[in-house]
């Protein structure tokens, strides 16, 4: 995404302009992050003659698939995210550079998005995850292991813990499971 400010830099400090941007996410980035990113980013760059430089604000949403992280089926959603950077030109230790007017937002757009990527999602909060002995999805059925936990320690730390947060209500689909 490259931007002409050589209209802001003519009208001088405190002169402003915002485009709006519907551009390709970031194709690929840590591997082991899993997330996909959908469709376009779409939002709008704000620029402003900042006197030493152009100061820009890129605001967007950025719609993404992500594997669930207790039972790995696909979770589909969208964040926002805001970044800004300085742009000098020539050099600038603390920011970003450009020349012959024109500035090259991609990288920051690339670097807003993975910034605010959701890293764990659940595909809902009740989701029961797959069965730590067999890997049945237990969302999808009961897979009929024994669910004792071997460790009595960590059974007894369990206990406290649900005790201590057992007030919550059934949810939205929590029928009558046995
Ligand atoms: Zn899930
Ligand atoms: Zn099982």
């Amino acid at each position: 995404m490259q931007v002409n400010v050589a209209e802001l830099k003519r009208q001088g400090p405190g002169a402003e302009r915002t485009v709006p941007f519907a551009e390709s996410p970031p194709a690929a980035g840590p591997a082991e992050s899993g997330i996909e990113f959908l469709g376009p980013a779409a939002g709008e760059a704000r620029m402003v003659n900042a006197g030493t430089g152009i100061f820009v604000t890129i605001t967007g949403t950025q719609a993404f698939r992500l594997a669930c992280s207790r039972c790995l089926g696909p979770v589909e959603g969208s964040f926002a995210f805001v970044i800004e950077e300085e742009y000098r030109e020539g050099s600038n230790p603390d920011g970003g550079t450009y020349s012959q007017d024109a500035i090259d937002l991609t990288p920051l757009l690339a670097e807003g998005i993975w910034l605010h990527a959701p890293e764990h999602q659940l595909c809902r909060p009740e989701c029961r995850g797959l069965c730590p002995t067999c890997g049945a999805n237990l969302n999808e059925e009961a897979c009929g292991c024994p669910t004792e936990v071997v460790d009595g320690r960590w059974e007894a730390l369990r206990i406290q813990w649900e005790r201590k947060s057992g007030s919550r209500g059934g949810g939205v689909d929590g029928g009558p499971e046995a």
